[in-house]
């Protein structure tokens, strides 16, 4: 942890750890251009998890910002966005994974991506590789064509120091990555920073 309270993730790997109700998890991109994905589950009951499904559902938009609510699978509010410098993220993908690499890269020996991450991170909290939802993509850019629905991955909007800051609505888990997909993060792999400030 740095002096002002910082942690770093190392590019292309990722971290859990449990944030109290009414503490706020901001997530920083120091360097720019690098997605964070983010996942939340009820600390008390992990079946509770995280949902893209009925959070778009609820805000009737895919690109989430400053007040926005993300519900779980059971339409509790886990987090608020409470601060957002980019105004730009992604709530419709999968986190990256093998496969992902292996089925869109070509690649011959992938690396096991953000998923691969997130469920070593989250297996010392009980939480199996197939409770992994889709997560919430800080600073990842997908801009989507309105009429066909079409979609691709831009480089992120973020620039060095931008941030999102959450607040907790109940006790949770969380897993966080600094992603590991090329095209996600223009073509290079950056560290994520976050930072926890207690219950106001
Ligand atoms: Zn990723």
């Amino acid at each position: 942890m740095g002096a002002d309270g910082r942690h770093e993730i190392a590019p292309r790997s990722g971290v859990a750890f449990t944030l109290g109700r009414g503490e706020r998890l901001t997530v920083i991109d120091p360097c720019g251009e690098q997605v964070a994905d983010l996942l939340a589950f009820n600390r008390h009951d992990t079946d509770e998890v995280l949902s893209s499904g009925r959070t778009l559902d609820y805000a009737s938009r895919i690109y989430l910002t400053t007040g926005d609510p993300l519900y779980s699978n059971r339409s509790n509010v886990l987090l608020r966005i409470v601060e957002d410098t980019v105004g730009r993220h992604d709530f419709l993908l999968t986190p990256c994974s093998a496969d992902t690499f292996r089925i869109i890269y070509g690649d011959a020996h992938p690396h096991r991506g953000c998923f691969g991450n997130l469920a070593a991170a989250l297996a010392p909290y009980g939480i199996a590789p197939d409770r992994i939802p889709v997560a919430f993509n800080c600073f990842m850019n997908v801009p989507v064509d309105g009429a066909t629905g079409a979609f691709h991955v831009a480089p992120p909007l973020s620039r060095a120091g931008d941030h999102i800051t959450f607040e907790a609505e109940i006790d949770l888990v969380i897993g966080l990555t600094a992603c590991s997909a090329l095209q996600s993060n223009n073509g290079s792999f950056k560290p994520i920073h976050y930072r926890i400030a207690p219950a106001a």
